[in-house]
């Protein structure tokens, strides 16, 4: 039996939010079908819609459920457009795929935590780079509005986009990417 986890990787404070759940409730998109995710330890990641919370925030949650199983939780995806829904779903997955989520969490806004988002972020848009290409463009626009939208500043906003661009422009396959995130934690 796994001792039970204490620190969830939540992503709330990425919250996402689309242009148009702001205009009209009724605004909805259908949820995608998860992508296929898997542990650093090889473990299969099942992916859990939930609701609630705030109603019109999509967001994502990496975490070990009560049985120690690995698992995403996804948050009011209905109010985010499925190219951002997917952004999440590889997002939260990188959290497990480098191990993230089985250590301990680092404080808030701390330079680790940010490096653990831009991690994160670079897996993420490795992987729409590699299986979802044609959406890049709306994902930045979306990544942009919600992030401004839910009040970061300017320079925190500009900073993860750059992040991102930075990755998907520059940055080697997300497995290759992950293999040297990996090799780092365990020389460290
Ligand atoms: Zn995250």
């Amino acid at each position: 039996m796994r001792l039970q986890r204490t620190y969830p990787v939540a992503c709330l404070s990425l919250a996402i939010i689309t242009s148009s759940s702001f205009a009209t409730a009724e605004a909805m998109h259908s949820v995608v079908t998860p992508p296929s995710c898997s542990n650093n330890q090889g473990e299969p990641v099942l992916f859990i819609s939930r609701s609630g919370l705030q109603g019109q925030v999509a967001a994502g949650m990496a975490n070990r459920d009560t049985d120690g199983n690995p698992v995403i939780y996804r948050m009011n995806y209905d109010t985010a457009a499925p190219a951002f829904q997917r952004f999440i779903d590889f997002h939260e997955c990188a959290h497990h795929q480098v191990g993230h989520v089985d250590q301990p969490h680092p404080p808030r806004n701390s330079f680790e935590h940010l490096m653990n988002e831009s991690i994160a972020d670079c897996v993420a848009i490795l992987r729409v780079r590699e299986e979802a290409n044609e959406s890049y463009a709306a994902i930045l626009d979306d990544l942009k509005t919600a992030m401004t939208r839910v009040g970061f500043p300017k320079s925190s906003t500009d900073s993860r986009m750059s992040n991102v661009i930075n990755c998907y422009e520059n940055y080697g396959s997300s497995a290759e990417f992950i293999e040297g995130v990996l090799n780092q934690s365990k020389a460290d």
